[in-house]
């Protein structure tokens, strides 16, 4: 036979995993490659113990909470060595489910880097194998991008390092401004370190709505995350057991942990495409079609290391239509339009469809409705916390063009309110739904007065 496998597939995360599969099932002679752990990067090291952190997080809040409605709670303490541990073990067996779902469907997997050689082989590159596959696909993601060059930039961490410290910082600097930022900030903030974050633009959340984006900077500075925006970090030194971080103002600021998360990158330093004619683009991303194939005919790619929308449900998406399309003979562009989004800060952010400024940008004449409201439970426990709930709607044809929440639970609404965006309802078929009494949720369908000048 030409070919060991009709589909060999790098990196076994959510696209990579889910495409395996499917392609297996499909009657496919499939093997897959993983260099680090089966599960990928939301499983081990991003979404999944990020929200088990999050949770963990959550109860220094409840505590506080729980005096108003009657509760004395005794000296909580948090022992970081448990959730750390617990965490891992979930990990643990998830990452065990990913490997039996793959011998299931028939899937032959690799625990080693692949890299190709060229169009058609891969080396295993452990135990110095080639193997020849009629097609490949590239599901490689992407890896945590570091401040290259700063000096002492060794004393820092990035993301995939922050889950398995072996001792909870007392104070950590956060350097960046994205959701991941943020999450770790509210994670590590819960869980009771001192928590500032450094971000060299003038605002957290580039590319989500912009009221949202500053409604978030006021909520997390009340729950007394440092915020310091404008500034890089020039260098970080040894101070003792300490780290002492220079910043740009000049500033000299003592911590016990550096964290890192001021981007990704695509993984595909190394993986041979050059070798293989692939293009990438400035950023090395896998340049792809709608069907995800590369500009090699046989190589395919998919998930994070696309570059395109980087999150887990779209990696599976990516994968399944891959696979749809080649296997199943039913050929599944994939849209990546209405993907509604969460980030776990302090409050949680759910959000879908397009921010107030893209909207005008891309649709011209829009309506904004907007309400920012203390909820319910926040007036017996005292928490100051505000929800904001913000609607944009296309003037012309009355369509909610996007719905951004930030406040509890905002994440749970924003999958349900993305439903209605993606079939495009009205925001006269949004209002007709009776409210559910008592809700937040409520206020969404409510919300009857435009923001004047807007
Ligand atoms: C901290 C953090 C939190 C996140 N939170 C969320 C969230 O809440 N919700 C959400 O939807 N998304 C979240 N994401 C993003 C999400 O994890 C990714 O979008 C998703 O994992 C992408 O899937 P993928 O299949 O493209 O790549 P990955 O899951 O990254 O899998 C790629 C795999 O390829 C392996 N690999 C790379 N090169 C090779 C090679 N040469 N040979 C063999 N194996 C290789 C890697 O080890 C990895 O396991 C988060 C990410 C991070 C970092």
């Amino acid at each position: 036979m030409k070919y060991d496998y009709d589909l060999f597939v790098i990196g076994a995360g959510s696209g990579g995993v889910r495409a395996a599969r499917i392609a297996s099932l499909a009657g496919a002679r499939v093997a897959i490659a993983e260099e680090y752990r089966i599960g990928g990067t939301c499983v081990i090291r991003g979404c999944v113990p990020k929200k088990l952190l999050v949770y963990g997080a959550e109860f220094a809040q409840n505590f506080s909470d729980a005096k108003g409605f009657g509760w004395t709670v005794g000296n909580a303490v948090f022992d970081w060595a448990s959730l750390r541990d617990n965490v891992q073990k979930e990990v643990a067996r998830l990452s065990g489910i990913y490997t039996t779902n793959l011998h299931k469907a028939g899937v032959t997997p690799f625990e080693e880097r692949a890299e190709l050689v060229d169009a058609h082989t891969v080396k295993l590159v452990k135990s110095g194998s080639e193997l020849r596959a009629e097609r490949i696909l590239i599901a490689t993601g992407g890896a945590p991008q570091l401040l290259d060059g700063l000096p002492g930039l060794e004393f820092g961490i990035s993301s995939n390092e922050a889950f398995l410290l072996e001792k909870f910082p007392e104070r950590i600097l956060i350097v960046g401004g994205g959701y991941v930022a943020l999450e770790f900030a509210n994670i590590f903030h819960g869980l009771g370190a001192k928590t500032r974050i450094v971000h060299r633009g003038d605002r957290m959340l580039r590319g989500f709505d912009d009221d949202l984006r500053a409604h978030l900077h006021i909520e997390t500075e009340r729950t007394g995350v440092q915020l310091t925006m404008k500034t890089t970090l020039t260098k970080i030194t040894r101070a003792g057991s300490a780290l002492r971080v220079t910043l740009s103002t000049g500033e000299h600021v003592e911590v016990d942990q550096v964290l890192f998360a001021i981007g990704r990158h695509p993984s595909t330093h190394g993986l041979g495409l050059d070798r293989a004619g692939v293009k990438l683009d400035p950023s090395g991303a896998v340049v792809v079609d709608e069907y995800s194939q590369s500009s090699v005919e046989n190589i395919y790619a998919i998930g994070d290391v696309t570059n395109r929308v980087n999150l887990t449900p779209v990696a599976i998406r990516d994968g399944h239509a891959f696979a749809d399309t080649i296997y199943n003979k039913r050929p599944t562009p994939v849209d990546h339009r209405s993907v509604p989004s969460a980030v776990f800060g302090r409050p949680p952010i759910g959000t879908v469809g397009l921010g107030e400024g893209d909207a005008r940008h891309s649709h011209g004449e829009i309506d904004v409705y907007r309400s920012n409201f203390r909820p319910m439970r926040n007036m017996l426990s005292g928490n100051q916390e505000r929800t904001l709930m913000k609607l944009v709607v296309d003037r012309k044809t009355d369509k909610l063009l996007g719905v951004h929440i930030a406040g509890e639970d905002a994440p749970e609404m924003a999958q349900l309110a993305a439903v209605a965006v993606k079939a495009g309802l009205t925001k006269k078929q949004w209002d007709s739904t009776v409210a559910l009494h008592p809700t937040a949720a409520e206020e969404l369908v409510l919300m009857r007065e435009r923001v004047p000048g807007r």
